[in-house]
């Protein structure tokens, strides 16, 4: 059902703040509390010229009686007051989260219970547990990479591991975190 489908909320800063539904987001767009982003090209739209724009095959849409509106991934609210900065902790499960179930070497998407946290630099040289220097890693790539760095093993990471951005309020919908997010969860 395309109305409880997940948006992601930005602040006004672009910052993410929160996961709501379609639905939501949609009533915030119609109240002009929020724009939509376009995903391709981070433009932001208000409810009406969101739903004078085309809406091409693999988009998502909500027909209304008279018309089709494209479901917004992402919106961006046009004032909003503080959120308060909060850090996402530091724990396995939001490595899991961060990393979203796929070995940071290889891509590979095996399932819970074939990926482990694994230690950039080795613990055994002294490598600590902190966002920068644990990824998820496939069994088979940390079986190969054993207790040495990636160059060493001739393995290398898909991207430099860091700190998520997101607001702990975040987590409630990441398992419905959609491709065109990424760049907002994981920018520097
Ligand atoms: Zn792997």
């Amino acid at each position: 059902m395309a109305l409880a489908d997940a948006t992601l909320v930005l602040n006004r800063n672009w910052i993410p703040v929160n996961v709501t539904s379609v639905r939501h987001a949609l009533v915030l767009m119609y109240q002009t509390i929020a724009r939509a982003v376009d995903p391709t090209d981070y433009s932001t739209h208000s409810f009406w010229s969101w739903a004078d724009r085309s809406i091409l095959p693999g988009h998502s849409y909500v027909q209304t009686t008279t018309f089709r509106i494209r479901c917004p991934d992402i919106v961006v609210l046009s004032a909003y007051a503080q959120i308060p900065a909060q850090h996402v902790a530091f724990s396995r499960r939001n490595i899991y989260r961060r990393d979203n179930y796929t070995c940071q070497y290889c891509g590979e998407q095996p399932g819970v219970s074939k990926l482990s946290v694994d230690h950039v630099m080795p613990r055994s040289r002294g490598g600590p547990s902190t966002w920068e220097n644990c990824v998820l890693a496939c069994l088979t790539c940390n079986r190969r990479k054993g207790a040495r760095t990636p160059r060493e093993a001739g393995l290398q990471l898909r991207s430099r591991p860091r700190r998520p951005l997101w607001h702990p309020r975040l987590l409630v919908g990441m398992h419905q975190r959609k491709e065109s997010w990424q760049h907002f969860l994981l920018r520097d």
